[in-house]
């Protein structure tokens, strides 16, 4: 009797699993108890190479079957056996009476020769995955004696086929899915890191920071788990790559620390975790990173490639590498590594080398698609700080010259107002000027008058000498240089105020050899004046005035000092600034006069002072 209950288990079983191994033999070893049998065999047929194999056996005389090689279907008919006649024809083949016929050859045992078969194909959407063979048909009611196989075997065996047909190919579809998970999961591994990365680089605008970050984004466990990684710069002028930073132990640390504490660093994660991420730039292995240089040359090294090529390369092992390579592998002591390059704008600007030397894991060539995505991205950010810093730069620039245009234009105007101011007092000034000197003449000189006459003089030469100064400042006459000698001025100043310097008990010294140059010889002694003057009023009675004038390359230079008052930190900016003075009779034009002599001749006029302890002011004069 056929055992039904069975073959409805046998087929929901196998219409649930996944399992394809276990589906298979839970049909080979069930057909023999469902159709009584001595032996079942399950073979796989591969369209590929047209062979059966054999993927599954049962039954009590399989381990005498002879026949398990595989089965040849591109060969003799016969030599293909029963079941490569169920491939050929896509159906059922059944053999009552095996002895005699050479299809059966195959299977005929000396010790049980098999009385019939049936092999039946297992087809699934038109294409044939294999064959399921039954062997020596028992009598029917449990006798010894062997029976036949009849039409209700021939539908259940072709029902068990194509179970097994759809367990083959839902594994199949299965492992398919499988590997597209894994597929995925890998991506979505690949894109986190990414997104990771990115998140962490946005809005850095250090390139110590970028380097930090996709380097560790490189090394971590989280991450693409390497073991060392090392980004380099390339400088184009001295062609070369050098170390910028590194992130990973020295071959010596990690043998160090795994054999003090081998419990407790069981992998290189752990290491990392052990390691603060302050240290990393102090660490030996980045100030080893540090003093590497690389040359690019143009025939040859791996690194000279990376730049020449804008390609990555795998470098499986290190024993054949020479030059520069060599280099760089003996100082971190690596036998496998892989180096991409980084651009930015489509060119090379460094390079990120990467290894396992303590984990030995082989770096795969497709691993390499994701550090080049890496490298791209740090590419990206390095440009974009690059970008960011000289645009802040530019800011901070245009903002200083903007504001020294606002100032300018301010003073400009200020000054053209002046100008005319000044231009129309002068004259009426002059009148009020020659007038209080005939009055003074007239009125006898015991006359209460002579004291008001001769301030109005003192008031009226004032401004005289501040209507002169501020048209002298806002004029635009060109220079008239001719042949001047230099040490002239000063030793004029000093004679014609020689008498003012001994009533003060003040000092002066001009320590300086003649010297001739072409210069506008009024501008520039009324530059030096203001100056001198300025130190004059400076100096306590008792005082020192020193002056120099040096020779330096192809300019003059001219310092006055003095051991006066010195002005306030703030003062000194402003001491150029027209108008500016803290003195009560002051015009505060004679250092933008100055200022203006100097700039007109080409020069440049700087000066250094500390409140109480004096001044110094420092003219250099080009020669030419
Ligand atoms: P003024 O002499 O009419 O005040 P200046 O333009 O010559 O105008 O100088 C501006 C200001 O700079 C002075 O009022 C003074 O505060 C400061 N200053 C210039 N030279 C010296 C100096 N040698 N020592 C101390 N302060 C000085
Ligand atoms: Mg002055």
């Amino acid at each position: 009797m056929i055992d039904l209950s069975l073959f409805y288990d046998v087929v929901h079983a196998v219409g649930r699993s996944l399992d394809r191994t276990g589906v298979i033999r839970e049909i080979v070893s069930q057909s023999i108890r469902i159709i009584a049998c001595r032996a079942s065999i399950l073979r796989s047929f591969d369209i590929a190479t047209n062979r059966l194999e054999v993927e599954a056996i049962a039954g009590e005389i399989a381990s005498e079957l002879p026949a398990l090689a595989p089965l040849d279907l591109t060969l003799d008919e016969d030599q293909a056996g029963v079941a490569g006649e169920a491939v050929r024809t896509a159906r059922a083949v059944v053999i009552q009476d095996a002895r005699g016929d050479r299809r059966a050859a195959a299977y005929q045992s000396r010790g049980a020769p098999c009385a019939n078969i049936i092999a039946v194909p297992l087809i699934h959407r038109n294409h044939v995955l294999g064959t399921l063979e039954l062997l020596d048909r028992r009598a029917p009611g449990g006798g010894d004696g062997s029976g036949h196989f009849s039409e209700d075997d021939i539908q259940l065996l072709s029902i068990l086929a194509q179970s097994a047909a759809e367990a083959y190919s839902k594994a199949d579809l299965y492992a398919e899915i499988e590997a597209m998970a894994l597929t995925f999961q890998r991506k979505n591994q690949e894109l986190t890191i990414l997104s990771h990365i990115s998140r962490e680089i946005l809005g850095s605008t250090s390139v110590d920071d970028i380097l930090y970050i996709i380097l560790t984004g490189i090394t971590s466990g989280h991450g693409l788990g390497y073991n060392r990684a090392v980004a380099f710069f390339l400088d184009q002028e001295a062609r070369e790559l050098y170390g910028a930073f590194g992130i990973g132990p020295t071959v010596d640390a990690v043998n160090r620390v795994w054999s003090e504490a081998p419990e407790r660093f069981r992998t290189l994660g752990d290491y990392f975790e052990s390691i603060d991420p302050e240290s990393i730039a102090h660490s030996p292995f980045n100030e080893l990173i540090l003093k590497i240089r690389l040359p690019i040359e143009k025939n040859g090294s791996i690194f000279s490639r990376v730049v020449a090529e804008s390609r990555g390369f795998n470098v499986r092992s290190t024993e054949s590498l020479r030059g520069v390579d060599r280099g760089f592998t003996d100082i971190i002591r690596s036998s496998a590594f892989a180096v991409v390059p980084v651009c930015a704008r489509e060119l090379v600007i460094g390079a990120i080398a990467v290894d396992n030397c303590f984990t030995r894991k082989p770096i795969q060539d497709e691993d390499l698609v994701l550090l080049q995505t890496i490298a791209n991205q740090c590419g990206l950010a390095l440009d974009a700080a690059r970008v960011v810093n000289e645009l802040s730069m530019a800011m901070k620039k245009l903002e200083v010259a903007t504001g020294k245009l606002i100032e300018a234009e301010r003073f400009a105007t200020i000054g053209e107002v002046a100008a005319v101011v000044a231009h129309d007092i002068r004259n009426p000034l002059t009148a009020i000027g020659g007038f209080t000197r005939r009055l003074a003449k007239r009125l006898p000189p015991d006359d209460l008058g002579q004291s008001y006459v001769e301030i109005i003089a003192k008031e009226v030469s004032r401004l005289e000498k501040l209507a002169s100064e501020v048209l002298e400042l806002a004029s635009t006459r060109q220079i008239h240089p001719t042949d001047v000698e230099l040490t002239g001025f000063l030793t004029y100043w000093k004679e014609s105020r020689a008498q003012a310097l001994r009533a003060r008990n003040i000092t002066m010294t001009i320590e300086a050899a003649p010297l001739t140059m072409k210069a506008d010889a009024r501008v520039l002694d009324r530059a030096l004046t203001n100056l001198l003057n300025n130190a004059f009023d400076a100096v306590q009675d008792g005082g020192h005035i020193i002056t120099r004038i040096t020779r330096a390359d192809s300019a003059a230079c001219i310092e006055i000092e003095d051991d006066g008052c010195g002005m306030e930190a703030g003062d000194v900016e402003k001491a150029f600034d027209p108008f500016f003075t803290t003195k009560t009779e002051g015009t505060g034009l004679g250092m933008a006069l100055a200022q203006k002599a100097i700039t007109a001749h080409s020069g440049a006029i700087h000066i250094e002072s500390e409140k109480g302890k004096g001044t110094a002011v420092r003219i250099v004069l080009p020669l030419t």
